[in-house]
């Protein structure tokens, strides 16, 4: 039971039927507005990790509420196979725009496993309607997080999801993610992430590139790698790879996508068209659970020419959830957002990087936009990882969250060792509260040193 752990009013721990991943307890929540959010008690919380790096939008936006309440008095369901929706098609053609290159059609899931199982579904139904059935692997990185369904854990590199499963899924290959600040050669960090580009076309070869279906990273890593990002020479050579031998090259953006990184896609910083990208969190910014797999012409034509895309969930594109989706995108992009994103990710990078002079245990500090992380270690020089159980990643968010702070954090490095803590508020985060969550977090690490 932590310090904050919820109490009724005879101050007892609050019963509770619910259950999710582990004991710990919070408190209950009782209103959110903008960056913030308060519990029943009354307390105060500043999103400093727009909770799993969703709300990007923040909490409570009137024009959101607006068009959600103005859906729900019109239909809050329909079936997708008995009726279409304005919200769904409008929505679709807005997402569209925002895509690169011939990235146009849009199939909507509830959510970023979901998102992801539809790229690995679409990927074979492709290779099954274009006369490549021998194509099924689906080449990952290590360590990587792509959801928590069965086909996204075969394809996730994180130890402590994966394997109590692995018996029942099929695990995919996987290749080393471009973690290139833990090298120590004399190699330029360009040369680095060549190297690491070329592991695929290593690990293509060995698998039998006919074999081969696709692909599938995330351009700015999330929760498993602590915002990780490549040299740029990583991402012109995967596609290169990818094109070279016919393997689609899927981008999981549900966590980098939405404008987060300070650019729409992920991809965009680097101007890659990925065959393939799967969307969700930031998405919605937490209004409705919704998420979408948007793909080209090219893969969805002969798909349907051959029978059909046989696969899809109950609530995909039900007009509530996307009329939030869209309410958000019209936000996002008419408040220039994604601008702000960039911005104060520079700031909020700055900062963290000042910090290293104070706390040497901070051993990395990475990110894009409002995507970063700094990684905890015993050695900045060597980046030896501190003991695990000393749990620094969830120390130092119980610290915070003490002083109304959330921060969020996972084990790193595959999740055998190694600590990061994720710092990604909202995108419409101001300077000003950029400098009272530094003052938080700074106060939170100084009681874990
Ligand atoms: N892909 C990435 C990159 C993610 O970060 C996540 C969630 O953290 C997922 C997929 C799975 O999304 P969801 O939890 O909505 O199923």
């Amino acid at each position: 039971m932590t310090a904050t752990a919820p109490k009724s009013a005879t101050g007892k721990p609050r019963p509770s039927h619910l259950f999710y991943q582990g004991r710990q307890r919070r408190p209950l929540i009782d209103r959110a507005e903008g960056i913030y959010m308060w519990d029943v008690h009354g307390r105060r919380y500043l999103d400093g990790s727009s909770g799993a790096m969703v709300t990007n939008l923040g909490h409570s936006n009137p024009r959101v509420l607006a068009a959600m309440r103005e859906q729900m008095d019109k239909a809050t369901f329909a079936y997708r196979l008995h009726f279409e929706n304005e919200p769904a098609e409008a929505l679709a053609a807005e997402v569209a725009r925002e895509m690169p290159g011939d990235l146009d059609r849009v199939f909507f899931v509830s959510g970023g496993s979901e998102a992801t199982e539809s790229c690995l579904k679409m990927a074979r139904n492709w290779a099954l309607a274009t006369g490549q059935p021998k194509r099924w692997k689906i080449i990952s990185r290590y360590p990587s997080y792509h959801g928590s369904t069965m086909g996204a854990l075969g394809v996730t590199g994180y130890d402590p999801l994966t394997e109590p499963y692995a018996p029942m899924m099929v695990e995919m290959p996987k290749i080393p993610a471009p973690t290139c600040y833990l090298d120590r050669d004399n190699h330029s960090m360009e040369e680095r992430g060549r190297r690491y580009a070329d592991m695929l076309t290593e690990r293509i070869e060995r698998e039998g590139p006919e074999s081969v279906l696709a692909f599938i990273m995330e351009p700015v890593g999330g929760a498993s790698t602590g915002a990780l990002v490549a040299p740029d020479s990583y991402y012109g050579r995967v596609r290169e790879i990818c094109d070279r031998y016919g393997i689609l090259l899927i981008y999981d953006e549900v966590m980098s996508g939405a404008g987060r990184t300070g650019r729409f896609l992920g991809a965009d910083h680097w101007g890659i068209v990925p065959d393939l990208v799967a969307l969700s969190k930031g998405f919605a910014s937490g209004y409705a659970p919704l998420g979408a797999m948007v793909a080209p012409p090219r893969l969805v034509e002969p798909v349907l020419d051959a029978g059909g895309f046989p696969h899809g969930h109950t609530y995909a594109g039900n007009p509530l959830a996307c009329a939030a989706g869209r309410a958000v995108l019209r936000e996002i992009l008419e408040n220039d957002l994604i601008a702000n994103a960039a911005a104060r990710g520079d700031s909020l990078l700055t900062r963290l990087e000042g910090l290293k002079a104070r706390f040497p245990f901070i051993g990395d500090v990475r990110g894009k936009g409002l995507l970063t992380a700094i990684e905890l270690v015993a050695d900045a020089e060597t980046m030896q990882v501190l003991p695990p159980e000393l749990n620094a990643y969830a120390r130092v968010v119980e610290l915070a969250y003490e002083r109304g702070l959330i921060v969020y954090s996972r084990r790193t490095r595959g999740g055998r060792e190694g600590d990061h803590i994720m710092v990604c508020p909202p995108l419409i985060v101001t300077e000003e509260q950029l400098d009272e969550l530094f003052e938080s977090f700074t106060d939170a690490l100084a009681a874990f040193a």
